[in-house]
């Protein structure tokens, strides 16, 4: 694409943008009294103006109906998180069998472990990234301790090479050959929190189940952020959380995948509770676990339908756009600012650098060459958030669903006026 560095053209591609008008289905913070330019929806999701409206429903529900809310509300407690798998199955390429909401995505990688991670002690080995998002490096050493096993020996990480910034799928598969048999488990980021890359999930996984190894992705940056097959590519397991590119709100639920061939099993390994006994049967009471015939039986306590309903209503969003639509956008405005930054780096004479690969979603990756945390502060001031990684990364997420053309082009006027020397002494 030829794109121009001008506010009339970007304009013009908001005029030409199919989403245009989700902006306005956004509350965006304001800052010296202007909407602010948003780059950290992979953090924290924007709010969506419907969100409200749906906790205020339970919140009715529960004043005037009380207990009888679980069945007599309009949108009844007791299945509320049944409503989630019809509306987040295209989201992640899955059967809606296949896919739960609950608890939250540490909380789900640890039970669905339990599943999926039964070390021998032949078989015992977990392959991860290198520098995996923190929780998931604690998550998994405290797995392997926890079965009796050594994390310095049982973890095994694919490195970046010398002086790249990307892992390269080739070396991904070596080390998945080398650890061969010894592998319990492959558990890796779809898209890395860092760099922002896409792994090649549909090729790892392969090779990951080539050796007989359970294969399992945190999807916590790739959730409606890139396009998903769990289950065309046989996906073993997934979790996600759902406040990063999914716009649930702080800190909220997670959604799970468990392949279908893993459904009905009386007997796999797993932590149960009541809310992944048979549905027909939960309020008999009986003794004995009868396991939800879908992904539902790794449901363990009863839904938090508070929480539930802003995702709820951000979904209903995803399910008007679909994911086709925000992957054109995507591409196309990342393109755009991928854009803006070269120009603003060739006018000042290459300060900064983008890391994240072509492989890539919405997430771009600028390593700053001699500039500090002051350019992060800069930004914020001037009505920019973006967020900052030791030791030199900015990193920007323009989502798809609220981010104009627009903000992408003020954001390089505001980059050029921190580099030229008025502002800079
Ligand atoms: C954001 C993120 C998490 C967060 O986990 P919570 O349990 O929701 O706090 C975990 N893993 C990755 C890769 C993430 O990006």
């Amino acid at each position: 694409m030829n794109f121009e560095n001008t506010q009339q053209y970007a304009q013009q591609l908001d005029q030409q943008d199919p989403l245009r008008s989700y902006r306005d289905k956004f509350h965006f913070p304001k800052v010296n009294g202007k909407e602010v330019i948003y780059f950290t929806g992979n953090s924290l999701g924007l709010q969506p103006k419907n969100a409200k409206k749906y906790v205020d429903e339970i919140m009715t529900d529960w004043a005037e109906l009380a207990v009888e809310g679980h069945f007599q509300a309009e949108k009844p407690w007791w299945d509320y998180h049944e409503r989630f798998a019809e509306k987040l199955a295209p989201i992640v390429g899955a059967k809606p069998s296949e896919v739960t909401v609950m608890n939250t995505l540490t909380v789900n990688l640890h039970l669905l472990m339990v599943s999926f991670y039964r070390p021998t002690s032949k078989r015992y080995k977990i392959i991860m990234e290198e520098k995996a998002f923190p929780s998931d490096q604690y998550m998994v050493a405290s797995q392997v301790r926890f079965h009796g096993f050594d994390p310095e020996e049982a973890i095994i990480t694919v490195k970046k090479r010398e002086g790249e910034h990307y892992f390269r799928t080739e070396d991904v598969l070596q080390v998945i050959e080398e650890t061969g048999e010894e592998c319990a488990l492959v558990l890796m980021g779809g898209v890395n929190y860092y760099n922002g890359q896409v792994l090649d999930m549909e090729t790892i996984t392969k090779a990951g189940k080539g050796i007989g190894a359970f294969v399992g992705w945190d999807l916590a940056h790739a959730a409606g952020n890139v396009e998903l097959k769990l289950h065309e590519w046989d996906v073993d397991f997934a979790a996600w959380c759902s406040y990063k590119y999914m716009n649930s709100g702080p800190g909220n639920a997670s959604g799970c995948f468990v392949h279908e061939q893993y459904h009905g099993q009386k007997d796999i390994p797993r932590f149960e509770g009541w809310w992944g006994h048979s549905k027909e049967r939960r309020f008999l009471m009986e003794p004995e676990f009868q396991p939800e015939p879908d992904a539902n039986a790794w449901q363990v306590s009863n839904a938090p339908v508070l929480a539930l309903a802003p995702y709820l209503a951000s979904l209903e969003l995803f399910e008007e756009v679909g994911m086709p639509a925000l992957n054109e956008k995507r591409n196309k405005i990342v393109a755009y600012l991928e854009f803006i930054l070269q120009e603003v780096a060739e006018e000042v004479g290459g300060h900064f650098e983008i890391i994240t690969p072509k492989e890539r979603g919405t997430q771009l990756s600028v390593f700053l060459h001699g500039q500090g945390k002051e350019l992060f502060h800069y930004l914020m001031k001037n009505g920019v958030v973006t967020d900052w990684r030791e030791p030199n990364v900015i990193r920007l997420a323009p989502a798809a669903f609220y981010c104009s053309f627009t903000d992408m082009y003020e954001f390089g006027r505001i980059l050029r006026g921190y580099f030229s020397s008025e502002t800079r002494t």
